[in-house]
């Protein structure tokens, strides 16, 4: 039996090693590991049931591998399969806390019914989102039936992570004063649900107050639209986790089966784009024809001798004459 087929073999089987090794291999970034990939996630068939896909985002230190770690074990608990993706573009800066890192999840990490991944270390958050995106595919063929993919909010990757799940959830922190103002604009168009976290001890009420607040000024700007739930919880006692979940699969439900499909589609298509947009940039940056005509133009434009829209329809038609020369590497 060819490889391929027995990997695709141990993932539909749910094989834990199979899935590692099939996450390793979509990681990659290496062309013949691409092409590898394509075929493999081609022979996964789709799963009986969607997985519930799930998007969790929030500062550091909001609680986000603490809320996680409960949430996950709160689902096997009811017998569910639970696998943890991570999208951290940052981690390799940072050197800080990995996302999704085993030992900041001790007890789902030795959980025989949750998989945890750490983020690849890969470069760009196209590349680690090409990653993620079908690490997600590779778990729901193997069955698992939540896949929660975490996120810090660095640049895009939160935009990206909501273009991957079915419901994103925000988790933050009370604060005093305006709710609203601590959170970034993107967000508030982004989350389906907002939990404030740590709403346990002395900041019990203070965190009843701020989701009042939060959820009365969201009201307020989404109008007659579906504002985003807010709920209170503490991943460190457990409290409200379960009502963020069933925020969870509420907002999910009322997508209804159809909605789910239409909204899975229209990420693909946006997904394909982002994909090819990351992909022309890295060849940009490839290009030999505009590394060799960059210092030049650098040194006109910041002289005061060349527009930049000049500078840019050079730029263009240097690595047009080398695109033009031949196909680059294989997408997917
Ligand atoms: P992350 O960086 O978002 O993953 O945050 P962590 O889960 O690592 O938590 C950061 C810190 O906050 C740790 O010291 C946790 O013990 C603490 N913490 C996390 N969740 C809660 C919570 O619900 N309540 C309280 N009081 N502390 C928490």
């Amino acid at each position: 039996m060819p490889a391929q087929e027995s990997l695709a073999e141990g993932v539909r089987a749910g094989d834990r090693a199979a899935v590692g090794r099939a996450i390793t291999l979509v990681e990659s970034s290496r062309p013949e590991h691409r092409t590898e990939a394509r075929d493999l996630l081609a022979s996964l068939e789709a799963p009986a049931r969607p997985a519930v896909r799930v998007g969790i985002s929030g500062v550091p230190g909001v609680g986000k591998s603490t809320f996680i770690e409960t949430l996950g074990r709160q689902l096997t608990a009811t017998g569910q399969r639970v696998g943890v993706l991570a999208v951290d573009p940052s981690s390799q800066r940072t050197g800080g806390s990995v996302l999704g890192d085993k030992t900041r999840m001790p007890r789902l990490s030795t959980d025989p019914d949750a998989y945890i991944r750490a983020s690849p270390s890969a470069g760009t958050l196209g590349g680690v989102a090409r990653a993620t995106s079908q690490a997600i595919l590779v778990l729901e063929a193997a069955a698992y039936d939540v896949v929660l993919v975490e996120t810090v909010g660095v640049g895009q990757s939160e935009t990206t992570v909501a273009g991957m799940v079915d419901t994103f959830v925000f988790l933050t922190l009370a604060r005093t004063g305006d709710q609203l103002q601590g959170i970034k604009r993107g967000i508030l168009e982004l989350a389906d649900v907002i939990a404030v976290n740590k709403a346990d001890g002395d900041r019990l009420l203070e965190a009843k107050g701020a989701a009042r607040e939060l959820a009365g000024a969201l009201r307020m700007v989404h109008g007659k639209g579906r504002a985003p739930a807010v709920v209170t919880c503490s991943g460190l006692t457990g409290d409200g986790v379960d009502s963020v979940w069933a925020e969870v699969l509420d907002h999910r439900a009322g997508l209804g089966a159809e909605g789910l499909a239409a909204k899975r589609a229209r990420q693909q298509l946006d997904f394909a784009w982002a994909l090819v947009r990351d992909e022309l940039e890295q060849r940009l940056r490839r290009s030999t024809a505009v590394r060799r005509v960059r210092a030049e133009l650098r040194e006109q434009v910041l002289a005061g001798e060349l527009p930049a829209v000049a500078a840019a329809d050079r730029i263009l038609a240097a690595y047009d004459s080398e695109a033009d020369a031949g196909p680059g590497e294989p997408v997917n």
